[in-house]
């Protein structure tokens, strides 16, 4: 099935392509008709960095129309401006429980009237057909109810991390984007990120050798013990689904692996009022099928830390700061090939975009040319699955086995092409 807007944008896309020959009713993937790509001449030299090229954005009118649920920190500090980059995907509505917010926001960013809706009136969205993606960045909890009433609207929905608070509403959010044929995509940013797309790039060409170790921590001191990251009705836990799982993501996605083996430690200081439902710490470890190994600490209490390091039999990839949302630092490391008693140690600067145009420029494009989300509501299941692992394993005590994948990025669409 598809809504109103994509049933009305492809039409005009196929009548577009084929001169008026097809007939509206038949369905397939929409065809773009492109602007002609904009190149300009070479200025510099070929020692010299290449230039990205201009962006060749999309007009407004051709791009998908998104809806953000929640207007908390996430959405009005990096979302909404990162509509400022996109290319092809452009803000049409806003969902929030609070009008006057949403009608002040609504105002700086040119949302009209109609386009502002509450939790209640959310179902509406499905006569909006300005709106094809529905973006949830609500409390955990809240996500799969949301991704549901979204997918039921006739829309496609990406949805923030962790996708829910258990493995159970996590299938629940898949079946109901299947039924409805809507696309499902977890709002994983560094997966889109330029320094960890070359970390994955050089792992897989082996540029590290054969992959041994990965190291990673992620945290920052916490404030208010009453917000909702420290209810666990809200959250699901505390630092490990919300910090932990991005180390845990990066272990998955370096190595391409998934791990059959997990310990969990949870650690909460006695008495502090932030940690009486949600832990302070979880420190784990992964051992994936070939050998690998992941030791990951999350924090809650300790102060902002953010760094990672990938260890091969023929060199080392690291970043501090790793899993920020700008000023990434990647360093490599590995034996000389000018000064064989030596080691080089390099650092390959990225232009850093903004991870949310990216992803969301991502995800615009799957919407466009109908193709499978890289990182899916698969991707966000397998990683709820080992956090349920690890929490098993911190209550037991003990090592909890995991299945193993019969493939490489077993949960992962094709690579994202390069978008802003
Ligand atoms: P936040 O507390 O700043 O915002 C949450 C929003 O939800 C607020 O506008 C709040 O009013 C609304 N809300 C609706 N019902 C609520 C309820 N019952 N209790 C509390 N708030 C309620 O949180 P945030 O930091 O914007 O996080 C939102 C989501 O985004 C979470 O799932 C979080 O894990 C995720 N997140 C992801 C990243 C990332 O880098 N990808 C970073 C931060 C947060």
């Amino acid at each position: 099935m598809m809504d109103d807007a994509s049933r009305l944008w492809t039409r005009r896309r196929m009548l577009e392509a084929t001169g008026g020959l097809l007939t509206a009713s038949a369905w397939m993937p929409p065809v773009l008709a492109a602007a002609p790509q904009v190149k300009l001449p070479d200025t510099f030299a070929k020692t010299e960095r290449e230039r990205p090229g201009p962006p060749n954005p999309q007009p407004e009118s051709e791009r998908v129309g998104w809806a953000v649920v929640g207007l908390g920190h996430l959405s009005l500090e990096e979302i909404l401006p990162a509509f400022g980059q996109m290319k092809r995907g452009r803000l049409v509505a806003l969902v929030s429980g609070d009008r006057a917010k949403a009608q002040a926001i609504a105002k700086q960013y040119g949302v009209p009237d109609k386009g502002l809706y509450d939790y209640k009136s959310f179902d509406q969205l499905k006569d909006n057909p300005e709106v094809q993606a529905v973006y949830i960045v609500l409390p955990n909890s809240m996500h799969a109810e949301f991704t549901v009433r979204a997918a039921q609207a006739g829309k496609h929905v990406f949805c923030e991390k962790p996708m829910a608070n258990t493995s159970a509403e996590c299938q629940q959010m898949i079946d109901a984007c299947k039924k409805a044929d809507r696309k499902l995509g977890i709002a994983y940013r560094l997966q889109y990120e330029p320094h960890h797309r070359a970390v994955i790039q050089m792992a897989r060409n082996k540029e590290l050798g054969t992959l041994k170790l990965f190291t990673a921590n992620n945290g920052q001191n916490q404030g208010e013990p009453n917000q909702w990251r420290h209810k666990k009705a809200l959250a699901g836990g505390g630092a490990l689904p919300d910090v932990g799982i991005y180390c845990l993501s990066a272990a998955r996605y370096f190595s391409g692996e998934e791990p059959t083996e997990v310990q969990g430690f949870s650690q909460s200081t006695p008495n502090d009022p932030r940690f009486k439902e949600v832990e302070e710490s979880f420190a784990f470890h992964l051992r994936f099928p070939s050998g690998f190994q992941a030791h990951c600490t999350s924090h809650y209490g300790a102060h902002e830390t953010k760094d990672l390091r990938l260890m091969g039999t023929d060199g080392w990839a690291s970043m501090d700061p790793g899993f920020a949302y700008s000023g990434l630092r990647l360093r490599v490391g590995m034996k000389s090939k000018t000064f064989p008693k030596a080691d080089d140690t390099v650092e390959r600067s990225f232009s850093q975009p903004s991870q949310f145009a990216r992803e969301m420029g991502h995800f615009s494009r799957c919407v466009q040319e109908n193709t499978v989300p890289h990182t899916p509501g698969e991707e966000g299941l397998a990683d709820v699955r080992i956090i349920e692992a690890l929490y098993r394993s911190a209550q037991e005590g003990k090592v909890v086995k995991l299945e193993a994948a019969k493939k490489l990025d077993a949960f992962r669409g094709p690579p994202p092409k390069e978008e802003g």
